[in-house]
C-alpha cells in the first residue's frame, strides 16, 4: 500500500513523555533547539504518573547527608555492577537537579522548617554504609511521580515544545552512512504516516515490564524503544537484570510503595515474625529490594507464607499513627481499600514480589549517547542517537536499581541529554537524508503486519509469551528453566506470522498499535532469556540456583545482547569502574551484607 508521509524536521526528536523525555524535551527548548516531544499517550498518562515514594538526592534536609554517601550505596546495591563514572553523573548532579524541579514549581511536601520532606528508603545509609538510614528520598506525599511530571509538562508547553500526542514510533530511520537521522510514526488518531527527522533522535521510551503476566508497570511499557534499536541492528545492555518490588498487592500486582516501609512498616510472616531482622540486622525492613524479594520467596518455599495457600508475605502499617499515614500514605491506603479491601489502620496488607523495574535497556555512556561496544573491547557512540530514562541502560543501576534512584535519573539523565545534544548540534550543522529503501522495508513491515491473516488475536498470543515469562524468568533462576523458557519463546515468535489483526481501519486502531508491541515484547523476552541464560553467576536481581555466587572474576561484565536474523547473541562488556572527576573515589568490589 502506498502512504502520503508528513516530514518535520526538527533539531531534536524526543520520543517519549515521561519524566525523562519532558526533562529533555523542556533541556533542549530552553537552549534554542526546535524540539518535538512524541508520545503514544497523553504525556501526562506517562508511567512515571505512578511513581510514589520518592526521588533521591542527597539533599541533607532531614539530617546529615553527602552525595558521596549516595554514590556508596548505589555502587552497592547495583551490585557492583553499575557503571561508576554513569553513577557520580548521577548522585553529584541530583540534588541541583531536585532544587530546580522545586524551583519550576513541583509542590513538594515539606518538613517542619518548610524545606523539602526526605524519608527513608531501602538500601539508602549515611556514613559509607556504616551509618544510619539515610532520609534521602524527596516525596510529595506517596504521589512523586504526579507531581513531577505535571510540573515538567506545565513547564514543557511554557517553552514551546511541540507536542506530539498519541503517535506510535515504528522504527529508527537510518541515513546511507549509518547515522540515526529520526524515525517512522504513525498518528494514532487518524492512522497517517510521519516521518520526524532530527540532528538528534533522544529515546525515552520507559521500561518493558510487560513482558511479564504480573507487574506493577502500565500496560504502555511495552518496551519499544528497545525494539526499536534491535531491529536497527544495535544491541542491548544488562536485560536478564529485572527487579522485583518485594511489596506488590497479592493478585493484582499493584505497588505498595516502600515509602510504607520507609515510615515504619515491616513485614511479618504466618508466624508472626519479623522475618527481616534475622536476614538483614541492619537495614531490617529497609534492606535492597533484591534482598528483601529473596528473602520473601524464601519464607513462602519453606511454608511460612500466610493466608489460605501459604503463599503471600503480611505488611503491617496498622501500629502506625493513623495521622501520619493520612497524610505521608493517601496513595497507599486508598490502593489497600480498593484493590484488596484493607484499611491499612487496622490489618496487615497482603503482599508478593511483584515485577517494577527493568534495569536493561539501551545502553549509554553518562552522556547519554547510545553505544556500540566493539569486538576489541572498545566501544563506540551511535551518532545522532541518545538515550534516557527506564529505557536506557547508563548504567546506574546495574544489577539491581534502589528506590528512588530511578526518578533522580529522569531528571539528571534527561538534563544531561539535553546539554550534551546542544554541545554536539554545535559541532555539526550538516543535514541528513533518511536512506529510501530503509523507508520503504519500514512500510512493508507495518504494511505486513496490519494485512497479515493468521487464526490467532494479538491478545492470545501475548498471553502465552506472558505465562512463559512469568514462569520461566522469576525471582530464581536455573539452567533447566531457563532453557525451557527460551525454547518457548522462540516457538512463540514464529506464530508471530499468525497474529491476524482484525481492526483494518484508520481511525484509532488499537489492534495494530498492540500488535506492533506485540513484536517489542516478544524481541525483548528473547534478549532476557539469551541474557539470563548466559550469565552463570548470581549478582543484584540475576539469582541463579545453580550459581549461587557472586563471580567478579568472570562476570564483572555487562552482557550486550544483538538480534540476527531470529537469532539473540551475548557478548559482553567490562564494567566501568572509573569516575569523572576527583572528588569521587572507584568502590572497589565488597561482599553485600544490609
Ligand atoms: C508504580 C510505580 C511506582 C514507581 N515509584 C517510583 C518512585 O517512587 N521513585 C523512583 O525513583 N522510581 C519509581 N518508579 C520507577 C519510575 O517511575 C520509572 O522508571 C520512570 O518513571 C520511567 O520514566 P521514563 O521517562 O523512562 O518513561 P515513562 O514514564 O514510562 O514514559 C515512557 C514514554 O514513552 C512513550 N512511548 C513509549 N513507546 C512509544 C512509541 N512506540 N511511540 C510513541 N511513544 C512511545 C510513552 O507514551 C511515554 O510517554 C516507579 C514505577 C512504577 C511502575
Amino acid at each position: 500500500m502506498s502512504y502520503e508521509i508528513q516530514d518535520h524536521i526538527l533539531d531534536v526528536a524526543v520520543l517519549g513523555a515521561g519524566g525523562s523525555g519532558l526533562r529533555a524535551s523542556l533541556g533542549c527548548a530552553e537552549k534554542g533547539l526546535k524540539t518535538a516531544c512524541i508520545s503514544k499517550v497523553y504525556p501526562t498518562r506517562s508511567h512515571t504518573v505512578a511513581a510514589q515514594g520518592g526521588v533521591g538526592a542527597a539533599l541533607g534536609n532531614m539530617g546529615k547527608d553527602d552525595w558521596k554517601w549516595h554514590m556508596y550505596d548505589t555502587v552497592k546495591g547495583s551490585d557492583w555492577l553499575g557503571d561508576q563514572d554513569s553513577i557520580e553523573y548521577l548522585c553529584s548532579n541530583a540534588p541541583e537537579a531536585v532544587i530546580e524541579l522545586e524551583h519550576l514549581g513541583m509542590p513538594f511536601s515539606r518538613n517542619k522548617d518548610g524545606k523539602i520532606y526526605q524519608r527513608p528508603f531501602g538500601g539508602h545509609s549515611t556514613e559509607y554504609g556504616k551509618g544510619e538510614p539515610a532520609h534521602r528520598a524527596c516525596a510529595a506525599a506517596d504521589r512523586t511521580g504526579h507531581a513531577m511530571l505535571h510540573t515538567l509538562y506545565q513547564q514543557c508547553l511554557k517553552h514551546d515544545v511541540q507536542f506530539y500526542n498519541e503517535y506510535f514510533a515504528l522504527d529508527l530511520i537510518k541515513e546511507d552512512q549509518g547515522e540515526i537521522c529520526g524515525f517512522f510514526a504513525i498518528n494514532i488518531q487518524d492512522g497517517s504516516m510521519h516521518r520526524f527527522l532530527a540532528k538528534i533522535t533522544i529515546l525515552a521510551t520507559g521500561g518493558y515490564g510487560k513482558i511479564f503476566q504480573s507487574s506493577t508497570s502500565a500496560h504502555i511499557c511495552t518496551g519499544d524503544g528497545a525494539g526499536m534499536s534491535l531491529r536497527a541492528g544495535l544491541p542491548l545492555s544488562d536485560m536478564e537484570f529485572i527487579q522485583f518490588h518485594p511489596t506488590g498487592i497479592y493478585g493484582v500486582g499493584v505497588l505498595i510503595s516502600e515509602a510504607a516501609r520507609g515510615e515504619g512498616g515491616y513485614l511479618k510472616n504466618s508466624e508472626g515474625k519479623r522475618f527481616m531482622l534475622d536476614y538483614a540486622p541492619h537495614a531490617k525492613d529497609l534492606a535492597a529490594r533484591d534482598v528483601i524479594s529473596r528473602f520473601i520467596s524464601m519464607e513462602i518455599k519453606e511454608g511460612r507464607g500466610c493466608g489460605p495457600n501459604k503463599d503471600y508475605i503480611n505488611l503491617h502499617l496498622d501500629h502506625l499513627d493513623p495521622v501520619l499515614l493520612a497524610k505521608r500514605l493517601p496513595g497507599i491506603s486508598e490502593s489497600a481499600r480498593t484493590f484488596c479491601g484493607v484499611d491499612i489502620n487496622k490489618e496487615p496488607i497482603p503482599v508478593i514480589p511483584t515485577v517494577h523495574f527493568c534495569m536493561g535497556g539501551i545502553p549509554t555512556n553518562f552522556r547519554s549517547e547510545v553505544l556500540v561496544p566493539t569486538s576489541s573491547n572498545t566501544e563506540e557512540v551511535c551518532r545522532g542517537l541518545m538515550a534516557i530514562g527506564e529505557g536506557a541502560c547508563a548504567s546506574v543501576h546495574g544489577a539491581n536499581r534502589l528506590g528512588t534512584n530511578a526518578l533522580a535519573e529522569l531528571l539528571v539523565f534527561g538534563k544531561g541529554a539535553a546539554i550534551r545534544a546542544s554541545e554536539v548540534l554545535e559541532k555539526e550543522k550538516h543535514n541528513k537524508k533518511p536512506s529510501q529503501s530503509q523507508t520503504d522495508e519500514i512500510i512493508s513491515r507495518f504494511d505486513g503486519i496490519l494485512h497479515n491473516k493468521g487464526d490467532i488475536s494479538v491478545g492470545q498470543l501475548r498471553d502465552k509469551m506472558q505465562k512463559t515469562v512469568q514462569s520461566r524468568f522469576g525471582v530464581y533462576r536455573d539452567e533447566e528453566t531457563l532453557a525451557l523458557g527460551n525454547e518457548e519463546l522462540a516457538r512463540l515468535s514464529s506464530e508471530l506470522s499468525h497474529i491476524e489483526v482484525k481492526d483494518k481501519s484508520s481511525v484509532f486502531n488499537t489492534d495494530i498499535v498492540e500488535a506492533l508491541e506485540l513484536h517489542n515484547l516478544m524481541q525483548i523476552s528473547r534478549s532476557v532469556g539469551a541474557s539470563a541464560i548466559n550469565r552463570t553467576e548470581s549478582r543484584g536481581a540475576h539469582a541463579r540456583e545453580d550459581f549461587p555466587d557472586r563471580d567478579d572474576e568472570n562476570w564483572m561484565n555487562h552482557s550486550i545482547v544483538w538480534m540476527n536474523e531470529d537469532k539473540f547473541e551475548v557478548t559482553k562488556r567490562p564494567v566501568r569502574m572509573t569516575t569523572i572527576s576527583n572528588k569521587a573515589k572507584v568502590i572497589a568490589p565488597e561482599v553485600r551484607i544490609y
